[in-house]
């Protein structure tokens, strides 16, 4: 363990989206030392030259190739790396940094992770895309290069702080707590007509589009099963979703004695990221402190699976195992993408990737897939894109 005055040599992958700010924010706040190795984005060069003018790491990395040029005339006479591409981004995560914060958003995530997690850093985990693809894989690798992964997802930061290591066999339930999203109290009929921007307008959390379209249908809920199956080693027939408006509450763990743990906080993604970054111990920064009297009451809900689907769905994909995760997973990102481009309905977003894992599941894709592998989850990821890219273009067609 390297004690928090030590100076920890840093990778933040996806340092321009939500999360990423919000990491290099809290490193700000805390005055934590750290050496940042590498900084990468996607297609954002002005706001990444801005953070590696500032941060200072060896390289500042940018997905999109066309970027590099105006990259390099930004970092001019930096003495800071500019380097373009998914392989250039895949490097930087296995620089052989300490502590990686895993935050690019969708599958695209999966590759840099699962090269820091041959690094044995430990990794902070964002991007929830990647364990849905490959989790087995990605645990087991961290594992075997004495490495490790701590959820950065709130939900699973919670249950990872109130897991009581030494009793795990008398866990009787794990407890997903899901703020609703936008639609909450929409009936079905307003929820057809929504638009992309009332759908990324989220009540209690400032996230990036497509996590916050993930919260608006509750497949972010759906995702966040399956990371949690992964992560904890619990069956998703163990693990219960309740609607908390008010995201006070992150999750629970149920153990078998009735006794319930739960783990509480202001929304705020910096405080899960400075458990990840500190566990086991904890930082010290100015974090806003909860005041329950404040809010006066916290309520819950059963989710409504007719007007939000999804969950359904990725338990689904959880009993089919496999590649339907992998499968999902992509369909998903898909049919946001064509959601949020104003091609197909919010409605249809939860169709098209039941219609996705069906046809898959109908023409014998996903059972033989072995969800232990980098490729055949990148193949299955590959597969469902192109049919859902049907489905999309049926779903239009006929809208
Ligand atoms: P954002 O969209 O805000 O940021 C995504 C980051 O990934 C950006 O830096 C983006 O770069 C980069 N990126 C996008 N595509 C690629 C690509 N193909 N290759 C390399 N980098 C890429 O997302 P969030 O920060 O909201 O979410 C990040 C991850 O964290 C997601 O998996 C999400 O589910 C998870 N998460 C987020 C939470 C939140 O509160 N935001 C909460 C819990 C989990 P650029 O912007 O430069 O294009
Ligand atoms: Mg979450």
């Amino acid at each position: 363990m390297v004690a928090l005055t030590q100076n920890r040599k840093v990778v933040v992958l996806g340092s321009t989206g939500s999360i990423g700010v919000s990491t290099l924010d809290l490193f700000e706040q805390a005055g934590v030392a750290v050496e940042i190795l590498a900084l990468t984005a996607g297609r954002n060069v002005a706001k990444l030259a801005e953070q590696a003018l500032r941060w200072r790491p060896r390289v500042a990395v940018i997905d999109d190739e066309t970027g590099l040029p105006e990259l390099r005339e930004r970092l001019a006479g930096s003495g800071i790396e500019a380097r373009a591409g998914a392989a250039a981004v895949t490097e930087a995560a296995a620089m052989g940094a300490d502590w990686v914060m895993s935050a690019i958003v969708g599958a695209a995530g999966l590759a840099p992770t699962l090269a820091a997690a041959r690094t044995g850093a430990v990794i902070a985990l964002a991007n929830k895309e990647s364990l849905v693809c490959a989790g087995p894989a990605l645990l087991r690798i961290a594992r075997e290069a004495g490495g490790s992964v701590i959820p950065v997802d709130s939900e699973h930061s919670a249950i990872f702080q109130v897991l009581q290591r030494d009793c795990i066999d008398r866990v009787s339930r794990l407890i997903l707590t899901a703020s609703g999203g936008p639609f909450r109290t929409w009936d079905k009929a307003a929820m057809a007509l929504a638009t992309p921007e009332q759908a990324v307008a989220h009540p209690n959390w400032s996230m990036g589009a497509k996590i916050s379209v993930d919260s608006a249908t509750m497949m972010n809920k759906g995702l966040e099963m399956i990371e949690a199956s992964y992560l904890f080693d619990t069956p998703q027939e163990r693990i219960d979703v309740v609607i908390h408006p008010q995201s006070v509450i992150h999750s629970l763990v149920e153990y078998t004695d009735g006794s319930t743990l739960a783990q509480m906080g202001p929304p705020d993604m910096r405080s899960p990221i400075s458990c990840a970054f500190s566990w086991p111990q904890r930082l010290s920064w100015p974090a806003q402190r909860l005041d329950l009297a404040a809010y006066g009451q916290l309520t819950f809900e059963e989710p409504d699976l007719d007007r939000f689907p999804s969950i359904a769905i990725a338990r689904e994909a959880l009993r089919l195992g496999g590649g339907a995760p992998a499968a999902m997973n992509a369909a998903n990102e898909v049919a946001v993408a064509a959601f949020l481009d104003r091609q197909i309905g919010f409605l249809d977003i939860a169709g098209a990737v039941a219609g996705t894992l069906e046809r898959m599941n109908g023409l014998g894709n996903l059972a033989d897939n072995d969800a232990d592998a980098l490729d055949s989850a990148m193949m299955t990821d590959a597969s469902a894109r192109r049919i859902a890219a049907e489905v999309v273009g049926q779903v239009r067609r006929s809208n």
